[in-house]
């Protein structure tokens, strides 16, 4: 993933909408690109610190980064698992019918 990629997808990643595999870039790129997690932070800035300051709430930029990314952390765990048990489950299905079929033979 390069930096312009990952710009144009903070709004897939702020509302859980990016692919399993596109979320793993996206926090893969953010761990190793100083420069786009400042820009996701301004983006934070802008959208969320502005309406929380137009409430009369206080505003922690760290605390709401840190906490987004924790979310998008176990997402992509939960996603995975899902996708293991699901590979695992065909190869069940698979083992079984060449059983059936062989004791059918
Ligand atoms: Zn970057």
């Amino acid at each position: 993933m390069d930096c312009k990629l990952f710009t144009k997808q903070i709004p897939g990643y702020l509302d859980n909408s990016l692919a399993t595999d596109e979320l793993a870039a996206f926090l893969f790129h953010m761990e190793a690109c100083s420069e786009c997690e400042e820009e996701l932070a301004i983006y934070y800035l802008a959208n969320e610190g502005l309406l929380r300051l137009e409430d009369g709430g206080t505003f922690n930029l760290k605390q709401v980064m840190t906490s987004q990314k924790g979310r998008a952390l176990k997402l992509l765990r939960v996603r995975r698992g899902l996708r293991w048990l699901t590979f695992s489950l065909l190869f069940l299905i698979a083992v079984a019918i060449s059983i059936l079929f062989y004791l059918v033979i």
